[in-house]
């Protein structure tokens, strides 16, 4: 393994690579010379012909090269210093525009040939504002930089795109012989990639776009490749735990659940209860997600599931993320499954310890059928008789770890995870490749579509005015801020529930009962203001995002979201689900201030459709999926460079692969999976923590 070796050469090494500029490397995160071949540029410059400055498009970021011909600077009134300078093709003209950036009256010089990139604008004449630069040496006859598709990368202090593309060269002349391919040539073949070497030299240097392409497609095949196989190994074991309990699936209370059920089924919730069923009397445990839009109706398909563990002796688990949803689902479970003999009881933390221990020993002896609770039913000392299915409602990331916790404290149940986070199929590949689902696209029948507004400040006397007009109807209102209390910070600017709530409560509403909502309230204080809320008797409810999530009041036709522009789109769904939900026309009020245009287009998106599907993809889209996920989400493997959203088609073709793999040589024993095993595990050490090879 002496190639190997030569691939993690550090870059001090290599000619041209002093400390202050091994410094600055290191921030790029390239330590060695592998590490150089894998930086990939974040974006190519076609050298090999430019456009004339005549055929420039106004609008459009490109490339344009020319000899400067004058420079100038001076002082905005502002005082901000303003460098320009205007170039020729001998064609046309195109004046280079920067702030800020007075030395570059040192750099930049008459007569010199440059290439500037950027965003050509038509402002009296053509221009492109802060424009990457680059200055050709006279007579420059130099084959990296110019003449042939340039690469360009993202840069980091004093280095710049001569300096680092040379490097890469460099590294590509000297070292990519050594590259070893890891794909297996019957897989290289059969996805039809080419070979890492030809990938990692075309990927700095492409003789051609289509050459590109292939690299690009080649070093992305094989990083969602490896993902994929992680993911396969894991359902894998999963699928190969000792048997789970087979259900059986017809009985006399299931059939009666079934009558009590006061609607008919969605196409989809019929699709996931035969699911569900399949799973449950499979023999295998089952690990299923059931995705769905907020009010999609997952909770009913739930209930299915946990009245068949029922049914066969088994004891369910029904966990919410907060005490709040938790609450509502006991409620709503109660009224369903009591009349049919089931007892169910609601565990969460600050019940009276007394009271506490009897439901504990009530669990233990089996007299429970089903637990309703927060998370920390399954971390507290509760033992149950005999635990059949756990539900987790609105968790993003459960499954499989929380299963084997579980399972050490000698459970193997089945698990239901439920989640109104409408996750775009590319992403649950990724994410849940280890975790069967099942899709609930349809609303029930008779919803009424909500009608959203993008509001600003000065709008607001009106937006009051008309909540007013709705609670004259009768109707309830959510008035949703950021923060419990306001804050002033840089991180957390906004509006605080407190003060809104004793606004709203002395000034506008007065003649309406106004409530308060939030998670430093106590357990007790939170379920009187649900419950009152529930009841109509407090009118306006004001409240942090603890709100986000699942509840189901009716009678609510407005949502008014303050300092939108601080949720995300995924987010702002979740809370606009919560009105339109009775037969009433309803309403989503955004009131925002945002700054950028970005930020207003993001909320705009939200006018424009309902679709969470559509709205998720947009999130992830700008938000990209670690921030999509935020907190909660902790799988996520890094992907460095591929699209998920971009670059489905690939992500498909290497599931498809890296499951067939596995299902053929669960363990990599072959001899040509070698490399691919060694790869593995380097790279998802500590990260995929069920990973077990071999
Ligand atoms: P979510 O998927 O957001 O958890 P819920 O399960 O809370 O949605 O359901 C939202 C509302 O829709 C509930 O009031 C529920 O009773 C109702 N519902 C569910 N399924 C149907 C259906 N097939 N037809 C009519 N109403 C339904
Ligand atoms: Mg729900």
């Amino acid at each position: 393994m002496q190639e190997k070796n030569i691939l993690k050469t550090p870059v001090r090494y290599i000619k041209g690579v002093g400390p202050r500029k091994g410094e600055y490397l290191t921030r790029l995160g390239i330590h060695t010379v592998e590490d150089i071949l894998y930086y990939l540029p974040t974006r190519y410059d076609d050298r090999s012909r430019f456009t004339s400055i005549k055929e420039l498009k106004v609008g459009e970021h490109q490339t344009v090269q020319g000899e400067i011909i004058t420079l100038s600077s001076r002082l905005t009134k502002t005082g901000m210093p303003i460098f320009q300078i205007a170039i020729t093709d001998q064609i046309g003209f195109i004046h280079a525009v920067w702030f800020n950036q007075p030395y570059l009256k040192d750099y930049l010089r008459k007569g010199q040939r440059v290439i500037i990139y950027g965003k050509v604008e038509m402002y009296d004449k053509l221009q492109i504002v802060q424009p990457e630069y680059e200055v050709l040496k006279t007579g420059e006859k130099d084959s990296i930089n110019i003449g042939r598709i340039v690469p360009v990368y993202s840069l980091t202090g004093q280095l710049t795109q001569r300096y680092l593309r040379s490097l890469a060269f460099l590294a590509i002349m000297n070292y990519s012989k050594s590259l070893i391919e890891r794909l297996p040539s019957y897989l290289i073949a059969r996805a039809k990639v080419v070979d890492i070497k030809f990938a990692v030299r075309n990927i700095h240097f492409p003789v051609s776009f289509d050459n590109l392409e292939k690299a690009y497609r080649r070093i992305v095949f094989e990083e969602f490749f490896m993902l994929q196989l992680a993911l396969a190994i894991k359902k894998k074991d999963v699928k190969f735990e000792e048997s789970a309990f087979t259900f059986s699936l017809a009985g006399g209370l299931i059939d009666s659940f079934t009558k009590t059920i006061p609607f008919e089924l969605t196409e989809g919730q019929k699709k996931a209860v035969s699911d569900i069923e399949r799973d449950l009397s499979s023999g295998r445990p089952m690990n299923r997600l059931i995705e769905g839009d907020v009010g999609s109706g997952k909770t009913v398909v739930a209930s299915y599931a946990l009245v068949l563990a029922v049914q066969n002796g088994f004891q369910g688990v029904l966990m919410a993320p907060t005490e709040v949803l938790a609450r509502q689902h006991f409620i709503g479970l109660s009224e369903l499954l009591m009349p049919l003999g089931i007892n169910i009881v609601l565990l969460i933390h600050g019940i009276d310890p007394k009271m506490r221990d009897k439901i504990y020993s009530e669990i233990r002896e089996g007299r429970i059928n089903i637990v309703v609770g927060t998370h920390a039913i399954i971390q507290e000392a509760v033992e149950f008789k005999r635990l059949g299915l756990v539900v987790i409602d609105e968790q993003h990331k459960f499954g499989v770890t929380q299963r084997a916790a579980l399972r050490q404290k000698g459970y193997n149940p089945h698990v239901l995870v439920m989640t109104a986070t409408p996750i775009p199929r590319t992403l649950a590949l990724t994410v849940y490749g280890d975790l069967d689902i099942s899709i609930i696209k349809e609303m029930p029948k008779g919803r009424r579509p909500i009608t959203t507004y993008l509001v600003e400040e000065e709008k607001r006397g009106e937006v009051y005015n008309f909540i007013k007009e709705e609670l004259n109807k009768g109707r309830q209102a959510y008035v949703v801020c950021p923060l419990i209390e306001k804050g002033a910070g840089y991180r957390v600017k906004g509006v605080g529930a407190e003060e809104v709530y004793e606004k709203l409560k002395s000034d506008v509403f007065p003649d309406y009962e106004v409530g308060l909502l939030h998670g430093r309230m106590s357990s007790r204080e939170k379920e009187k203001v649900m419950k009152d809320f529930k009841k109509g008797k407090i009118k306006v409810l004001v409240s942090t995002i603890v709100i986000e999530v699942g509840i189901d009041i009716p009678n609510a036709t407005v949502m008014l979201i303050e300092n939108a522009e601080r949720f995300g789109l995924a987010q702002l769904h979740q809370l606009r689900g919560r009105v339109g939900r009775g037969g009433h026309e309803s309403y989503c009020i955004l009131l925002a201030n945002p700054r950028t245009e970005e930020a207003r287009d993001r909320l705009k998106a939200l006018e424009e459709t309902l679709d969470g599907f559509q709205i998720a993809e947009a999130d992830l889209n700008i938000r990209g999926p670690g921030e999509f996920f935020g907190t909660r989400q902790h799988g996520l493997p890094e992907i460095r460079f591929g699209n998920i959203l971009k670059d489905f088609d690939i992500m498909e073709v290497a599931r498809k692969e890296a499951f067939g793999l596995i299902a053929k040589d669960p363990n990599l024993a072959e001899e040509h999976h070698k490399l691919l095993k060694e790869n593995l595990l380097s790279r998802f050490k500590g990260r995929l923590d069920l990973i077990k090879v071999g």
